[in-house]
Order: C-alpha cells, then structure tokens, then sequence
C-alpha cells in the first residue's frame, strides 16, 4: 500500500505545507484521509484526478481537516469530472448533522449527480472497503476524533492519528495490526497542550502502539522538523520520517 501525505501542515498558512490530507492506494483504488483547505489541489498534484477517489474517511470535524469537503463536491459537477462511480464520505460522529449543514447552505451543489453519494458515521468495529481494511479508535482531542487504522490485503498499513492524545482504545488498536503511525505532531519539543502532541509524546504512543515507524505530520510553523525528528528518535527505536507535501511512503 502507497501513502502520499498530501498536507503536512495545520490551519495556518505555511510556505510549503498544506492543511491535513493524506492519499492511500492499493490495487488502483483510491482512499482520502482527511481534506484540508486545499486539499482537493493536492490529490491533483499527486496524479490523482478527483473522481477516482472512492472512500474519503475524516478524523474529525474541524475546518483544518474537513474544509475542502465542499470543494471537493462541487468540482465533481464539473463536466470534465464526470464522476460515475459511488463516493463513500466515512466520519465520526457528527458527520451526517456537518454534512446537512452544508446542504442547507450549498444545496444541490453538494449532491451526488451522475454517482452516489453516500455519507456514514463510523459504527465499528470493523470495515472493509475495495482491498482496504478498516478500523477506528478514538483520541482525546477537543472534539470527537477517529483514529483510523487502513491496511491493504495483507494487513500492513497505517495508523492515521488525526488530532488528539493516545487512549486505551487507540493503544489496543495499534497492537492489533502491523503498521506505519503517522501521528499528528502540532507542537514543538517541551510544550503541552491537551488534545495535541509534541515529538516526545508522538514518540511514546507510538511505542505504546507497537508501531513499526514513526512518520510526524500536522507540524505548525514553530515545530522544527529535524529537532522533531530527533527528539522522537530518543525515544521510539524504529524509523521516524518527518512528514513534507508529496512525501511517498510504501507502508
Ligand atoms: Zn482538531
Ligand atoms: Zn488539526
């Protein structure tokens, strides 16, 4: 299974880093997992035309991580798009309230038209979608956030964090399949702030968790990267990458 992180950065503008999104692909399927303020461009740049993506799962409902939705619906109207086969949006709890929401404010433009358009909140415990599998747990962050866990037909994938501090449940999941973390990192080295992580505590869950590697992503601008890197290095023994938009990873 390929992992591209689309954007390794926040919600504040940074030189380089887009907003939250990562590609997943195996066996010429296409999952998205979350869809940041320009993130719909991302998938583009990274040879992916829109309407071959068919799962784009969200952690959570903040806009640095779901912003891009409405984008991402209205250019599949587009004529050029023509989108025939089914898209699956697949969120926490929340999602079907956020997405009438944005139907009351945007109406037809974010139907479904030509495909079907479906929207699900995770029920758990398990899922499987094309040659993916699934599962979730959540973080503690300021809202309800998934963890989620996708592994390709052999059962190796990844653990995408979203936003938020390990829990039990998260811990266990990770014990239970052999995989990447690819941890939020939103604050630098020493500093603590509930429902975010730092490199030392990224590090750790991902000890908790049996991870294979490390891969830091959602950096602000005053995390330095390679300090990250280090520091996380000290105490998680297998391979940490810090996350740059494009970035390619077999996991
Ligand atoms: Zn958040
Ligand atoms: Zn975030």
């Amino acid at each position: 299974m390929r992992l591209t992180i689309i954007g390794s950065g926040t919600s504040l503008p940074q030189i380089g880093r887009g907003a939250p999104c990562c590609l997943l692909q195996e066996g010429g399927r296409n999952v998205v997992v979350d869809l940041g303020s320009g993130a719909s461009r991302g998938i583009f740049q990274a040879g992916v035309h829109l309407r071959d993506v068919g799962l784009v799962v969200l952690t959570h409902l903040h806009p640095d991580h779901c912003a891009d939705l409405v984008p991402f619906l209205f250019a599949m109207r587009a004529e050029e798009t023509a989108r025939q086969h089914p898209l699956l949006i697949l969120g926490p709890e929340g999602l079907r309230r956020h997405y009438s929401n944005l139907h009351r404010t945007w109406g037809h433009w974010v139907e479904g038209a030509g495909y079907d358009l479906s929207v699900m909140e995770w029920e758990g415990p398990s899922m499987k979608w094309g040659p993916f599998h699934l599962g979730a747990a959540p973080t503690a962050h300021s809202v309800p956030n998934l963890a989620w866990y996708i592994g390709g037909h052999d059962r190796s994938g990844v653990i995408l964090t979203g936003d938020g501090e390990g829990t039990d449940a998260l811990v266990k999941m990770g014990r239970m399949f052999s995989h990447t973390l690819v941890a939020e990192c939103s604050l630098p080295a020493g500093r603590d702030l509930p429902g975010h992580m730092n490199p030392a505590q990224a590090a750790d869950l991902a000890v908790e968790c049996g991870s294979r590697a490390l891969v830091l992503t959602h950096l602000n601008p005053g995390v330095d990267a390679e300090s990250a890197k280090a520091e996380a290095r000290e105490r998680f023994g297998g391979e940490v990458t810090t996350a740059e938009d494009g970035l390619v990873i077999d996991v």
